[in-house]
């Protein structure tokens, strides 16, 4: 069962091909600087090519797709109809949604034969308990509007949590998790026994931890402000927040192993902006732990989370009256692999697991298949 997954963002394309039942990855890449969908498609079939991947031992292609508004969450197979229904749902994900059409329209052109699914990445928090989901605003207005907490990274936190699971040896039900995907977006989630019970991203993938270029969470009314007082137009706000914000707003950098070095060279900036980012993670993290009431497992995963050993240890540093407890060496081997980082004797286990969405698409469209 080899299925392309496709993941067609604003300015690249990535794709693999995985055998959804072994997981193991055929080929995968990554087009950038995509202008023009179409061209950007075809590289990634002349790329499949040369690897020797032929389209037709493929059985479906997965599109991750971001934001499903509030009736589609589950995987389905794509028609004109979900198509312009995944399109209508550009205002609530400017940045996301539209280039992800243009990848679909494009492959169904290209592989006409084969089932396209759509896989959502708001579909992990579309049971999030009413108090964790809703915004406390006008009723009528969030009604009309839809307008609630989504969520966004689902398909990796929920397979970063069944994995986590899976390295215990405990069964999912039985674990109280929080899971810190940190990568250049970032967001967090509080899981229990399997079901997310909160997350920090919201009705767009703008709110919750500091990220690489996005503010993460912020006042509403600095928006107000910005557009009366320095006569901002919603779009230039958009930019600032989506673009200029984050890491890189505050320290001119989004790749945290750069930010390091500046740190280190006394650069202020740069530690300002790594403070910021801890700051809130550390916020995140109490919060969830006071939903939970406990955390059996913490988990790293993502670009930042797998890779920064920093980042872990300040995030968790002095909690051990909380029960959680790093081991320094553990921590700072540079494995690859998923992998326990906490003390023997930490209550709290804290993980490392990469995390592989390419692979939980892939097994989605199987179950979609599969019926
Ligand atoms: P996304 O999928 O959201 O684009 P990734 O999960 O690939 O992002 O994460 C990208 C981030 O990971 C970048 O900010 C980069 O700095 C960080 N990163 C990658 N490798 C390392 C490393 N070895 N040490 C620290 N940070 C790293």
């Amino acid at each position: 069962m080899s299925v392309l997954v496709l993941n067609s963002g604003s300015s690249s394309v990535k794709y693999q091909v995985l055998e959804a039942d072994s997981g193991r990855s055929l080929c995968s890449g990554i087009v950038e600087r995509v202008t023009d969908y179409s061209a950007a498609l075809r590289e990634v079939f002349d790329a499949l090519t040369a690897a020797g991947v032929h389209t037709d031992d493929l059985v479906a292609v997965g599109h991750r797709v971001v934001h499903g508004g509030r009736r589609f969450y589950q995987p389905a197979v794509i028609d004109d109809e979900l198509l312009a229904k995944i399109d209508e749902l550009a205002p609530l994900a400017p940045l996301h949604n539209p280039p992800a059409v243009l990848g679909i329209r494009e492959a169904r052109k290209l592989l006409p034969g084969l089932p396209h699914i759509a896989v959502f990445d708001t579909a992990f928090f579309h049971d999030l308990p009413a108090a964790a989901a809703e915004y406390a605003i006008d009723r009528e207005v969030a009604e009309r509007w839809h307008i609630r907490r989504y969520g966004f990274h689902g398909t990796s936190h929920r397979y970063v949590s069944e994995q986590a699971a899976l390295f215990l040896d405990a069964p999912l039900d039985s674990l109280n998790q929080i899971v810190l995907h940190l990568g250049n977006g970032a967001s967090a989630s509080a899981i229990a026994g399997g079901r997310a019970i909160d997350t920090s991203m919201g009705l767009t993938p703008m709110e919750g931890l500091v990220m690489g270029t996005r503010s993460g969470d912020l006042d509403p009314g600095i928006i107000m402000y910005l557009w009366r007082a320095a006569g901002m137009t919603v779009e230039d706000i958009e930019t600032m927040l989506n673009r200029r914000s984050g890491v890189y707003g505050l320290g001119g950098e989004t790749d945290f192993r750069e930010l390091h070095k500046r740190v280190d060279a006394g650069d202020d900036d740069a530690r300002l902006a790594y403070e910021v980012y801890i700051h809130r993670l550390r916020k995140y993290i109490g919060a969830y732990l006071a939903l939970l009431g406990r955390a059996d497992v913490i988990t790293f995963t993502a670009g930042v989370g797998e890779n920064d050993a920093l980042v872990r240890r300040d995030a968790l540093t002095g909690l051990s009256s909380l029960g959680i407890e790093l081991d320094e060496t553990l921590n700072s081997a540079p494995e690859r692999v998923a992998r326990r980082i906490s003390a023997d004797k930490s209550p709290t286990t804290v993980l490392v697991i990469p995390t592989n969405e390419e692979l939980a698409i892939a097994r989605a469209c199987a179950a979609v298949l599969e019926g």
